[in-house]
């Protein structure tokens, strides 16, 4: 039988079998992973879709690892086929330059992005809804050309969770966001039931409230979401400066109409990218940021 690992605990593995993702309720199998994996140097990972079988005792055995459509290190988790980027349209404030850098990476991992904006409510009232408005517009008239969907949402109001419930379905998805911006709230909006932690900002001080937990898989309808800080914290170790211009989906478009191949899109003549920027086809906020990655990038570099 196929199912999926949703769990990794001391040396066990839960399984929950295909077809079974929608029933929330449904205990998931504990298994043991066959010897042969390890005389391999091979692992099962949360995420795995694998074939199993029962023993008397009611547990299992993991026979074999499906092959991996994706998987990656940090959180470590095989198969994620949509990232789910959570910024909070307020508290704290919408930073697009994040927001692009949580991107490149997502890009650079090659997986399906959707971009959701938590806490509308405060964009309808508050302090500072007028700014939280104003983020919120930015971003769709941003992101929504490039081919990003955007999720409105407010956990608070439940608003927007059916939408973004919909487009998880047959997904293992991962949040990643800040902390504070709204992922367990959004979770425990999504998932009836489900009690995860939330705290306001000003209570986490050091060690977020995540750091001692491990990945596990939350049902949510027919999908699945990696419970984890995701990639909160970013940085640019694994990615090659040469990579950066095809991390920005309409630098990537373009660059093939550049006049020199592995054009940086900063200082040579004839770039399409620049001449795009001019006429304005190219948000400046975008292009901003990228010269700026760069610049951290070469800097990094020049460092080690
Ligand atoms: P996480 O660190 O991303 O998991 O964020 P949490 O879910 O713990 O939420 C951080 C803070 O934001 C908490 O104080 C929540 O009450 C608050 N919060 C979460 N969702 C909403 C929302 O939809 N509207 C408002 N106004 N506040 C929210
Ligand atoms: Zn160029």
């Amino acid at each position: 039988t196929v199912g999926r690992i949703v769990k990794a605990l001391s040396g066990y593995y839960f399984v929950v079998p295909e077809g079974q993702e929608t029933n929330g309720s449904f205990t998931p199998i504990q298994c043991r992973a066959r010897g042969i994996f390890k005389k391999r140097g091979e692992s099962p990972l949360v995420g795995d879709r694998v074939r199993y079988g029962t023993t008397e005792n009611g547990e299992g055995t993991v026979d074999a690892i499906l092959p991996r459509s994706s998987e990656l290190v940090r959180p470590q988790v095989a198969n994620i086929d949509l990232a789910v980027l959570v910024f909070s349209v307020t508290e704290p404030t919408l930073n697009l330059q994040l927001l692009d850098k949580f991107l490149v990476h997502i890009e650079h991992a090659g997986i399906p992005t959707a971009l959701c904006l938590s806490k509308a409510d405060l964009a309808e009232e508050g302090p500072d809804s007028e700014e939280a408005q104003i983020a919120m517009d930015a971003v769709k008239r941003i992101y929504e050309p490039l081919g990003y969907a955007v999720y409105t949402t407010s956990s608070r109001q439940n608003g927007g969770i059916e939408s973004l419930r919909d487009r998880l379905q047959g997904h293992l998805a991962v949040f990643a966001g800040q902390s504070g911006v709204g992922k367990s709230s959004l979770l425990n909006a999504l998932v009836p039931g489900l009690e995860l932690e939330t705290s306001a900002i000003s209570n986490r001080l050091g060690r977020g409230k995540h750091t001692t937990r491990h990945v596990e898989l939350i049902q949510v309808g027919g999908g699945f979401v990696a419970d984890t800080p995701g990639f909160s914290q970013l940085d640019f170790v694994e990615l090659g400066i040469e990579e950066l211009g095809s991390c920005f989906k309409e630098m990537r478009e373009l660059a093939g109409s550049c006049k020199f191949r592995g054009c940086t899109h900063i200082h040579e003549p004839e770039c399409a990218v620049r001449d795009a920027l001019a006429e304005g086809k190219i948000e400046s906020t975008r292009y901003e940021h990228y010269k700026l990655f760069m610049a951290e990038m070469k800097e990094k570099k020049r460092r080690y």
